[in-house]
């Protein structure tokens, strides 16, 4: 199931992406006297009850009797983060490819423990959402397409054995960095938090949809080029690691979103580097999942 929260006629809603359409599983819901949670975030909430009743209402869209009024091709859309106002920070592996750790600096720079840096939730933006180029503050921002994890279950020292259960799906991010200020100031964090610079999407894919996490082609292209073009099997630290690691001594929460890392072929990997400017088009795709676009502006 692909989920994600939209804005359609004005009204922000969400539903499931099936081809060219999106299924408003809110209204539909609202026109059977469904009581599905009123948001993404309260769904996964809800846990395997949420993915039941929406699997339901999806075979009553998909019947000759159903109103197609609750259907909408995705050109009339307007796509917002699947989980539009997270309840805490983006979580981030950083340098989890050995390739770009040393584009980074040298092999000195392949860690040996879990990095983790967090983007404030005032970064999360949509699929097809303009970026701000913030050349006010920058003049080296960046991308990085990743592979992001959706925790679905709360728990607390989970195992690496039961990780896995606690996902509920994976979704693309894009880990726009300010390198200036990421340099600058020491910690990450202001230069991985400007506004806007974690488009997160389309749409979250359940994740029994995706049998091997572990074994996605990963690539980014910047105005049709291949910049970053990887797999991510080639991660240093797996997801199960990833999700044992950050619970260990910190409870994680449905809804908590885990941006994995980025392979290499960032810009400031070239030399000369090549940051993005105004107008430049970042796609974002993993195998299995889809494409995340957003333009700078
Ligand atoms: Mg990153």
């Amino acid at each position: 199931m692909k989920l994600t929260s939209f804005e359609v006629n004005g009204k922000a809603t969400y539903g499931v992406v099936e081809g060219e359409h999106v299924i408003d599983l809110l209204s539909l819901s609202e026109s059977c006297s469904k009581g599905l949670p009123q948001s993404v975030q309260q769904g996964i909430e809800s846990g395997e009850e949420f993915l039941r009743e929406a699997a339901e209402l999806l075979k009553i869209a998909r019947s000759e009797n159903a109103s197609a009024s609750h259907i909408y091709s995705l050109e009339e859309i307007n796509w917002l983060p699947p989980i539009p106002f997270v309840k805490r920070n983006i979580m981030c592996v950083g340098k989890n490819y050995r390739e770009h750790a040393i584009e980074m600096g040298s092999e000195k720079d392949i860690p040996e423990n879990i990095m983790i840096f967090t983007k404030a939730t005032t970064t999360v933006t949509g699929h097809e959402q303009k970026v701000p180029v913030h050349d006010k503050v920058t003049s080296e921002l960046d991308y990085e397409g990743e592979l992001a994890v959706v925790i679905g279950r709360q728990g607390k020292g989970i195992t690496p054995d039961e990780a896995m259960n606690h996902v509920f799906g994976y979704t693309i991010v894009n880990d726009l960095t300010a390198r200036d200020l990421q340099k600058k100031h020491g910690q990450f964090f202001i230069g991985k938090s400007l506004d806007s610079t974690c488009p997160i999407g389309p749409y979250i894919v359940t994740k029994d949809e995706i049998d091997t996490p572990q074994l996605l082609t990963i690539k980014t292209w910047i105005n049709g080029e291949v910049r970053q073009s990887s797999s991510t099997d080639l991660m240093i630290f797996k997801i199960p690691d990833i999700i044992s690691t950050l619970s260990k001594g910190m409870t994680l929460e449905p809804g908590d979103i885990i941006a994995t890392g980025t392979p290499a072929g960032v810009g400031k990997g070239f030399n000369p580097p090549r940051f993005l400017k105004a107008g430049d088009l970042v796609e974002i795709e993993v195998e299995g999942i889809g494409i995340l676009t957003n333009q700078l502006q």
